[in-house]
């Protein structure tokens, strides 16, 4: 069993890779929720959403978030009427946060939920949000305090940040499921999420950091960063913004003494000797996972060093 750290998009693309190509093994999902809002009073989780439309093959290719074939009556009409349409909420979507929204009224977890969730779209692998407890990031920047989506979604994350906090981490607590699947499994996987706003407030959540910290040489994490440069989204100058090299090597300095085995793109090839001298192992290969063989050689990567 292998329980991987995830945040949204990179993180989903792993865990479809690897439920496709790494049939020997069972994988468990750890997922940030310090993205997560309410609006309209719904409350909407979008990692643990991408995680699971990606895995349920429902999710939206070409927006890169959300649903496939979907609709947006609901957000246009809304838009009509001078309310909070700029977080655009598909018509297909919406039934997601509703029953979330009122599956918690009614009292369910949101580890409950999102195991419902996955059920009824047959994911096959448990995802569970790293705690049933509120966690926001906000963000300080040249406009101000910014809310995570306000950052994200309204100002597209063009505005240079000087902090990044975790509001309600400090005073969460992990769930029993993580607890279990962080100390029990193999090998864990951090993906290549952003290492400051998906992966970061998995680990500001008290336990998580020295647990993993106690099992480095079984921790291996994926560079999310290629040629010093994001995918997708601010990961690359987020980085820079706050005093961080933007590479691979960055990105493995930043996490430390937690990751015992580093993946990273063979553009990168150079920096592999800063990342051993963080007392890590370094696998250099292709690390795009939307072009298929690149993909393939990064499972296969994956697979050797989890054998
Ligand atoms: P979000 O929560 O949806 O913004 O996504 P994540 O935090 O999970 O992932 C965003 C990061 O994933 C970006 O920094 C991308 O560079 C990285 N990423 C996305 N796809 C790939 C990929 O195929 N390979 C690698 N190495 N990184 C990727
Ligand atoms: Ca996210």
């Amino acid at each position: 069993v292998i329980t991987v750290l995830c945040g949204g998009v990179g993180a989903a693309r792993l865990l479809s890779l690897l439920q496709r190509e790494a049939t020997d093994f069972e994988f468990t999902a750890v997922v940030n929720v310090a993205d997560d809002l309410v609006l309209h009073g719904l409350t909407i989780c979008p990692d643990l959403d991408t995680v699971t439309y990606t895995l349920a093959k429902i999710n939206n290719e070409v927006m890169g978030w959300g649903l496939v074939d979907e609709t947006w009556r609901v957000n246009k009409e809304l838009d009509k009427l001078g309310g909070q349409a700029w977080f655009q909420l598909g018509d297909r979507d919406l039934a997601t946060h509703l029953y979330r929204t009122q599956r918690l009224a009614e009292g369910a977890t949101k580890t409950e939920v999102a195991g419902e969730l996955a059920a009824q779209h047959q994911v096959g692998l448990p995802i569970l949000p790293v705690s049933d407890d509120h966690i926001a990031t906000y963000l300080e920047t040249d406009l101000g305090e910014l809310s995570f989506q306000e950052y994200f979604v309204k100002h597209r994350h063009g505005v240079p940040v000087s902090k990044i906090t975790f509001r309600g981490a400090e005073v969460a607590t992990p769930t029993k499921e993580v607890l279990t699947a962080l100390s029990t499994s193999e090998h864990i996987i951090i993906a290549p999420s952003n290492p400051l706003l998906s992966i970061a407030p998995i680990l500001a959540v008290p336990g998580i950091t020295d647990l993993l910290k106690a099992r480095r040489q079984s921790i291996a994490a994926i560079s999310p960063l290629i040629g010093g440069r994001a995918l997708k989204g601010p990961a690359d100058h987020l980085m820079s913004e706050l005093g961080f090299e933007s590479s691979s090597y960055g990105v493995a300095a930043y996490y430390g003494d937690l990751v015992g085995h580093w993946f990273i793109d063979e553009v990168d090839s150079d920096q592999v000797v800063r990342i051993e001298g963080l007392g890590a192992t370094v696998t250099v290969l292709p690390t795009i996972m939307a072009e298929p063989t690149s993909a393939s050689a990064l499972a296969q990567g994956i697979l050797s060093w989890l054998n």
